[in-house]
């Protein structure tokens, strides 16, 4: 019996090594955030190769007690503003005193994109930031600010909430992604509380991310493949600041902290979760002017007409359908489009088990 409840003891210590017995000061960059009190500063990613280099502004919530390490990323794509407005707030409401644990924020990744408002790619080096993790030190800026947040924020913490929305041609109704490619059973059962914490019903299983954690790509998977629990949040889009989108996402983080025990109160986890077991995003066929038929949340047959594009004349040289019956996620909202670029996202509704997800 001595020896069975030491082997307890043992595997309790194993799995939280982030949580000892006293809160520590934790430091990122040149910022120190003492037990209890909260502190900002921004990470520098240096000028190399012709580029200037950027910062990144990030916010230290140290809890007075000791606890998991929460990483909270928004403005991976700078024009998606609803991740960034939500941290504004939840950086005022998080009281240190009563955490347990320690909240990591970063502000906005990606900041040439916020300050240039770009879709999709940087307006620096023309690379998507949510394609290059885990990033290189000496590589694009792109690149450089990937590398900043693995070894700034990744690597020191024990779970990630990934914030995005549609982007600003996207008209996007709110879905999380439980992520599991390569992650162990046990990961991967983390992985799925995480995402019913958040709260939002839509949950899109995607089992098709690289496994390679020197190849990781998203940022969420930069930490899965690192053994940390992750998702990816997706509320608001075409570049609005809709008070609902922004709370949708102050509830998720209240519950997520709620089951990392983080604090005491938070909403509850989803009840009825709608899985969605196939994902597919629809790819443009042509360049030209964009007419959606169907909006965000539609339900679709296989088939359905999703839109059609023009040339710059108003004939019309494409039409896109949806590939199998499900429901619309996202879908272009704004006319302009090139071959090869989104224009929807289909999820098909599904028993846990067979998902086959490219995004
Ligand atoms: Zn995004």
């Amino acid at each position: 019996m001595l020896t069975r409840v030491m082997f307890v003891a043992l595997a309790l210590t194993a799995a939280m090594p982030a949580v000892s017995s006293a809160q520590a000061p934790f430091t990122i960059g040149n910022v120190t955030a003492q037990p209890g009190t909260i502190a900002s500063g921004q990470l520098v990613v240096a000028a190399r190769g012709g580029d200037a280099g950027t910062t990144i502004p990030f916010t230290i919530v140290n809890g007075a007690k000791p606890g998991p390490v929460l990483a909270l990323t928004a403005g991976v794509h700078g024009a998606e503003y609803p991740p960034i407005l939500a941290l504004q707030r939840v950086r005022g409401t998080i009281d240190p005193e009563t955490l347990a644990g320690t909240v990591v924020m970063v502000h906005i990744a990606n900041m040439p994109s916020y300050l240039k408002r770009t879709i999709y790619y940087s307006p620096i080096d023309g690379q998507n930031l949510n394609r290059v993790f885990p990033g290189k030190p000496d590589g694009t800026l792109s690149e450089r600010i990937a590398y900043a947040l693995t070894t700034n924020v990744i690597e020191r913490a024990d779970a990630l909430v990934d914030l995005h929305c549609g982007d600003a041609n996207e008209s996007l109704r709110p879905y999380v992604y439980w992520e599991t490619s390569g992650a162990s059973p046990d990961l991967a059962e983390r992985g799925r509380q995480l995402a019913l914490a958040f709260g939002i019903d839509h949950i899109v299983i995607d089992r098709d991310q690289p496994t390679d954690p020197n190849a990781c790509v998203y940022l969420s998977n930069t930490a899965i493949t690192r053994g940390k629990p992750a998702m990816s949040v997706e509320s608001g889009g075409l570049g609005s600041t809709d008070a609902e989108s922004i709370a949708r996402i102050e509830r998720g983080i209240a519950g997520v902290m709620r089951y990392l025990k983080m604090q005491a109160t938070g909403p509850d986890p989803v009840a009825h979760p709608i899985w969605l077991g196939r994902a597919l995003v629809v790819d443009s066929p042509a360049t030209g002017i964009f007419y959606p038929a169907v909006e965000r949340g539609h339900t679709v047959a296989e088939g359905t007409l999703i839109g059609h594009i023009t040339d710059f004349f108003g004939k019309t040289i494409a039409e896109m359908r949806a590939p199998f019956a499900g429901e619309v996620l996202y879908v272009v909202g704004t006319p302009a489009i090139s071959k090869g670029e989104p224009i929807a996202f289909i999820g098909e509704r599904a028993a846990q088990g067979d998902a086959v997800t490219k995004r």
